[in-house]
């Protein structure tokens, strides 16, 4: 657990939140303010900031994200419609909580990145 970090006491049941996939290495909620009708957090279960932290032996855990990501937009039903995948990366990207996680967006046109 790393002091005041949100995704942590989520992950803990410290703050309660329905957790839509949990597996040995990561899970998935939604956005509490969402930018899109569907929008959801694909979180690792460990507590890294930056994907540097990374390293090849977290690489299954990078795995089980994506794949976490690519069901759950399939049981949200945006396969066809299309969805984004996003990770925000330090202060220039905005990331706001500094436990990584993996947004998934969709459900509306999206406009361009940026
Ligand atoms: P980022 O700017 O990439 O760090 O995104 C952080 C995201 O976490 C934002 O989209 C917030 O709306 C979302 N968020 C913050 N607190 C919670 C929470 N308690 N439950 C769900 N989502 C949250």
């Amino acid at each position: 657990m790393v002091d005041d970090c949100i995704f942590c006491k989520i992950r803990d049941g410290e703050i309660p939140s329905e957790i839509l996939h949990r597996d040995d290495h990561c899970f998935a909620i939604r956005d509490i303010a969402p930018a899109a009708p569907t929008h959801l957090l694909v979180i690792p279960l460990e507590h890294f900031t930056f994907l540097q932290g990374m390293t090849p032996e977290f690489h299954p855990t990078l795995d089980a994200m994506f794949t976490a990501a690519r069901d759950l937009a399939a049981a949200e039903g945006i396969v066809g419609s299309g969805y984004r995948l996003t990770i925000n990366q330090g202060a220039d990207a905005g990331q706001a909580v500094d436990h990584l996680h993996l947004h998934v967006l969709g459900g509306k046109p999206l406009g361009p990145v940026g």
